[in-house]
């Protein structure tokens, strides 16, 4: 393999999806040339630090935000009936919404089979609704 098929193969080297025989030539060449290590060592630093990333900063970050939020509860509990009443509030939209939507369904569920007919028997064909 030349230096330019090398560095072509070098991410599905990296993945660990080259064969066994190129694998084998690439692990010689990336020995010998200083261009194509340099690439190698570039996916290894990326992927280390994409695996550091969800590894570390995610859970840490959720954390901390959970850790401020319990301080904040400590230090202000006036916020607690503010979240309940939010809490209610979605509550009431959620029962309304659904309320809204048996209202309306039977009405829109009959203007849509009237289209479903009127377009069955434009086109003379029956719907079997007889
Ligand atoms: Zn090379």
């Amino acid at each position: 393999m030349t230096h330019d098929e090398i560095r072509a193969a070098l991410s599905a080297y990296f993945d660990g999806q080259a064969g066994l025989e190129q694998a084998a030539e690439i692990t010689a060449h990336v020995a010998a040339c200083r261009e194509c290590r340099d690439t190698l060592d570039s996916f290894k630093a990326l992927s280390a630090g994409v695996k550091e990333e969800l590894a570390v900063k995610a859970p840490a970050g959720l954390a901390g935000r959970a850790l401020a939020r319990a301080r904040a509860g400590q230090e202000r509990r006036s916020r607690v009936p503010l979240a309940l009443a939010l809490a209610f509030a979605a509550l009431v939209v959620a029962l309304l919404s659904g309320i809204v939507a048996k209202k309306y369904m039977p009405t829109m569920f009959a203007s849509v089979q009237g289209m479903i007919n009127g377009a069955a028997s434009s086109l003379g064909v029956s719907s079997g609704n007889k």
